[in-house]
């Protein structure tokens, strides 16, 4: 059995990791892509767990020695998702989960297209998002202009995606997400065509 991407992309602040991180409470099966980052950790965050922590060196070595699946900028720092991970997890026939920028996805979509289930996720609206960062209370108030600034490029890309989730309330965007991870595991390329057939004629 082949494995799947789910991949989820939105203005930061707009509730990604909320999402996720309840999903993988309720679903088996799910493996999340740790991204590496040179961005500094936030409270709460743990190394190996949300991002792998690394210098701006380690990071341009990872990319000369072609390490990376994709890698991008955002908001001023190196993001970038690991291949060899992923490659496993995928051979493993799992859900692998990315939380990456438009960028990312631009990238990944060359290289896995078939794979790839892609969702956009935002907020009603910016002032909406602009209160979400405040009250997370883990960016200066110049980080939080930054990435202000950089989700309405992000909007732009909307239409590239396969669905879009308005995350106002919160029970109704992760049922929406849940909804599509089953949709996921009933795709017809899941299945192994002439075992599928044999086993239905055998019986
Ligand atoms: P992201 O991963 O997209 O950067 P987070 O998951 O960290 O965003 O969420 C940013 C903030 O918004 C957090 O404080 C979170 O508790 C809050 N949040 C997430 N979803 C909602 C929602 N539907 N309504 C109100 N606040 C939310
Ligand atoms: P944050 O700093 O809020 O955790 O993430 C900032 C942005 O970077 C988000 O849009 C997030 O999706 C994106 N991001 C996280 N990991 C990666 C990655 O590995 N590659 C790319 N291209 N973007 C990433």
């Amino acid at each position: 059995m082949k494995g799947q991407i789910l991949l989820i992309s939105g203005p930061s602040g707009c509730g990604k990791s909320t999402l996720l991180s309840r999903l993988f409470k309720e679903e088996k099966g799910l493996y999340f892509s740790i991204s590496s980052t040179t961005r500094a950790i936030r409270d709460g965050e743990i190394d190996g767990v949300h991002y792998h922590f690394i210098s701006k060196e380690e990071f341009e070595d990872g990319i000369k020695k072609d390490e990376f699946l994709e890698w991008a900028q955002v908001h001023k720092n190196y993001y970038g998702t690991s291949l060899k991970p992923v490659k496993e997890q995928l051979e493993r026939g799992n859900i692998v989960v990315f939380d990456i920028d438009v960028q990312g996805f631009a990238i990944a979509r060359e290289k896995f297209k078939s794979e790839i289930t892609s969702v956009f996720v935002t907020t009603t609206n910016k002032k909406e998002l602009k209160k979400r960062l405040e009250k997370r209370n883990t960016d200066s108030p110049e980080t939080i202009e930054n990435r202000l600034m950089n989700a309405v490029g992000e909007m732009e890309h909307i239409l590239e995606y396969d669905y879009f989730l308005i995350n106002d309330n919160i029970e109704k965007s992760y049922r929406g997400l849940k909804s599509i991870v089953r949709a996921m595991r009933l795709k017809s390329t899941n299945i192994n065509l002439r075992e599928t057939i044999d086993n239905w004629i055998d019986c």
